[in-house]
């Protein structure tokens, strides 16, 4: 699971998330039917391969004798269960998007480097960390279409086809996060349409080098 603990890296060297906050995971290439979750309340730092967790999908802790799995199990697991387009999740209480969770406020389309994850990420009732009405609210609010949330007085959820995908729609609903917070002080940003949003989807899907 080396993209999940390239993830991990990442997550504690930016310091992304508070403490121990947060979890991350991965559906098995090998196995559609399994993956591998971060234990349960582990510093980020520390995180080895060892520390992961294997689960079943559906069902639960694939084998005894290894650490706790994240308290967020459930949610992973329902993502995993419901949307076969779903191998890579991540979960942070990032400041930015953290904040404007407990205002119960979307990320707004400001600017367009969050076109990927959504037109905007909306704000998911809020419920006790690790709970299956959790995990049931965030699983019906994810699609193709919608690859992030914000959780009211908690923080994001981002989807990907893979882990790296999954981080990538994070650290871009952060940031935007971040951009519509600060413009927000000096007036009111504007958002961008879905119309324009469409183009922009249209633009990435040719951005960067050619592969050949
Ligand atoms: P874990 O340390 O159990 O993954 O929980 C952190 C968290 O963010 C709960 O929502
Ligand atoms: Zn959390």
């Amino acid at each position: 699971m080396d993209a999940l603990l390239t993830v991990v890296d990442r997550i504690g060297e930016k310091a992304a998330t508070f403490g121990t906050s947060g979890n991350a995971s991965a559906r098995d290439p090998m196995n559609p039917d399994r993956f591998w979750i971060t234990p349960s309340g582990l510093p980020w730092p520390d995180i080895q391969a060892n520390h992961l967790v294997a689960m079943t999908i559906p069902g639960g802790q694939a084998a005894k004798g290894h650490l706790r799995p994240s308290s967020e199990w459930r949610l992973h697991l329902a993502l995993y269960q419901h949307h076969p387009f779903v191998g890579g999740i991540v979960h942070l209480h990032s400041p930015y998007a953290t904040i404007l969770s407990t205002l119960h406020e979307p990320i707004r389309a400001v600017h367009y480097q969050m076109a990927r994850v959504g037109d905007q990420v909306p704000v998911v009732p809020y419920f006790t960390f690790g709970s299956q009405e959790l995990a049931d609210a965030v699983s019906k609010a994810i699609h193709e279409q919608q690859r992030g949330l914000l959780l009211a007085n908690h923080g994001l959820v981002a989807v990907g086809e893979t882990i790296a995908e999954a981080w990538r729609a994070a650290e871009e609903m952060e940031w935007t996060a971040m951009i519509q917070y600060q413009a927000s002080l000096l007036g009111k940003p504007h958002v961008l349409t879905s119309g324009q949003l469409d183009a922009v989807r249209r633009a990435f899907s040719d951005y960067g080098q050619r592969a050949d």
